[in-house]
């Protein structure tokens, strides 16, 4: 395991650096590929957002610091999630980013209902069409978007997307200006500026991300290498 510490501070200046709104940036601890040990030294650095793409697994984090007494921490749900598994998260979760259609808005919703809460979520957007992923294809989405803004218990706050897994700048780049783009678009047409987070950039892309709007970061491999 490398310099975690180190990492992470350059995780942050870089938000200085690159973030169109610094203020208004944060980066996503992605831990998925540790335990709940191993994020301790995370903690210890004053991070406490963390990122999981398995419902499971954030459970078992969850109760896991909630029995050592670790207080305020931000749980982000940021991969494929499956409706039957939103029970186990429904209860604690601060942000599900990847909302990719109606049914599992719907059971978020119903979920969110059964805790009194209102969850926070991000509409997954494909933008380069790749069948590989997940995420809305706009048209979709359009059709969807009257129901989904009937849901009470859930509050869309903005667009999330994966970009494809290239080292080309000048693409990435437009994948990110896009999801900008449509967030504006939503906000003008739908939304009445209610959308203010782009989750976009990971360990390799998140620079030329914050460069193109990003708020919200997910960054998991550079803290660890
Ligand atoms: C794993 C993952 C990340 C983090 O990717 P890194 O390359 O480890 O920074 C971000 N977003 C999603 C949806 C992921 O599954």
């Amino acid at each position: 395991m490398g310099d975690i510490k180190k990492n992470i501070s350059e995780i942050e200046e870089d938000i200085k650096k690159h973030s169109l709104n610094p203020e208004k940036s944060r980066f996503i601890a992605v831990t998925k590929y540790v335990g709940p040990e191993e994020m301790l030294p995370i903690i210890d650095c004053g991070v406490k957002v963390f990122g999981e793409n398995k419902a499971q697994v954030m459970k078992d984090k969850q109760e896991k610091f909630n029995e050592m007494g670790i207080k305020d921490v931000e749980w982000h749900f940021i991969g494929n999630l499956q409706k039957n598994k939103v029970k186990y998260i429904a209860k604690y979760v601060k942000m599900i980013h990847s909302v990719n259609k109606l049914s599992l808005a719907q059971e978020i919703d119903k979920r969110a209902k059964q805790y009194n809460r209102i969850i926070d979520v991000l509409l997954e957007i494909n933008i380069a069409g790749e069948e590989s992923k997940e995420g809305y294809d706009l048209e979709e989405l359009y059709k969807e978007l009257p129901q989904l803004m009937e849901l009470k218990n859930i509050n869309i706050i903005g667009l999330m997307t994966m970009a494809p897994f290239v080292e080309d700048e000048e693409l990435l780049r437009s994948v990110f200006k896009r999801l900008r783009e449509i967030k504006d678009e939503l906000n003008e047409k739908w939304f009445k500026g209610k959308l203010v987070e782009l989750s976009m950039g990971m360990t390799n892309d998140y620079k030329i991300a914050l460069e193109e709007g990003a708020t919200l970061i997910r960054v998991g491999r550079k803290i660890f290498q």
